[in-house]
């Protein structure tokens, strides 16, 4: 088996996935991205023991995607199951991100297997399919609060236990970016700062600010010998915007600053 994944907790999330696990209840990670979800989520499966299936979701995700389909093989016209069917049967842990992007009819589909019957309709076989003792639904969720971005419905929201995610303490995402990234702490210290700064300057208007993810990937360009400034401009500052006065702006403040 693989080495298990670093995951640095930040709360009660270990514990609150274990009896989410033992009691059979689907489990909804909210958050913006790069704040550990999936990571979180690779770790808990290693920790169980149990295979991870992984659906990246996104507009054109259908309920058959995950069933299942048709499809020719030869002369034949065999049925595939999908991600879910698959994780439904074999109990897996299936880890749906960004679920409220997927097509309405997934939601759907996955309504009679986040309730009590945990089951899912298999349409096209006309059968159903109880799940595995051992399987978990997780799917991630990415609030948002500017527009743009896709909403859950209360229906769905209330049949998940549900956790939120955000940015770390400055002291446990330095020692996250160390882990990661290599960087000495005093670096780490400092990308952390400079986050900070950014995430209270709300009147650029970002869609979305600086992740924990941007600042594990500007400290390996550091590590690498790429130059700070550098670093900091192109793997935290450019990926936020593309406006050219919050980028000055930014780029500004993080010159003084590194
Ligand atoms: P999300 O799924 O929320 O978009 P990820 O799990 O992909 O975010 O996290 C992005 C990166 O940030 C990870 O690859 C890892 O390097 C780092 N990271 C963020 N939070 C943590 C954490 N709590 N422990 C370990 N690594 C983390």
């Amino acid at each position: 088996m693989q080495n298990i994944p670093f995951y640095k907790a930040i709360g009660k999330e270990e514990e609150v996935f274990e009896h989410a696990y033992q009691n059979k209840l689907p489990l909804l990670l909210k958050g913006p991205t790069g704040t550990g979800k999936s990571r979180f989520v690779e770790y808990m499966a290693h920790k169980l023991k149990k295979p991870l299936i992984t659906v990246a979701c996104h507009e054109e995700t259908s309920a058959t995607d995950l069933l299942g389909r048709y499809i020719i093989q030869g002369a034949e016209t065999v049925w595939k199951d999908g991600p879910l069917t698959r994780a439904v049967k074999e109990g897996a842990i299936i880890y749906m991100d960004e679920i409220a992007e997927a097509r309405p009819d997934v939601i759907v589909a996955i309504h009679p297997l986040t309730d009590f019957r945990r089951v899912i309709y298999l349409d096209k076989l006309g059968i159903e399919v109880e799940a595995n003792d051992d399987f978990m639904f997780v799917a991630s969720f990415n609030p948002g609060y500017q527009k743009g971005f896709k909403e859950l419905k209360p229906s769905t929201r209330q049949r998940f236990v549900s956790l939120t995610f955000d940015y770390p303490e400055p002291k446990l995402e330095a020692e996250i970016i160390v882990a990661e990234s290599g960087v000495e702490k005093a670096v780490a210290e400092r990308l952390v700062k400079i986050a900070v700064k950014i995430r209270n300057l709300t009147e650029l208007g970002l869609a979305e600010t600086v992740s924990t993810r941007l600042l594990v990937d500007a400290g390996k360009l550091i590590q690498s010998g790429l130059p700070k400034r550098l670093s900091v401009e192109v793997a935290v500052i450019e990926p936020l915007t593309d406006d050219p006065d919050a980028l000055e702006a930014m780029k500004d403040m993080a010159t003084l600053m590194i």
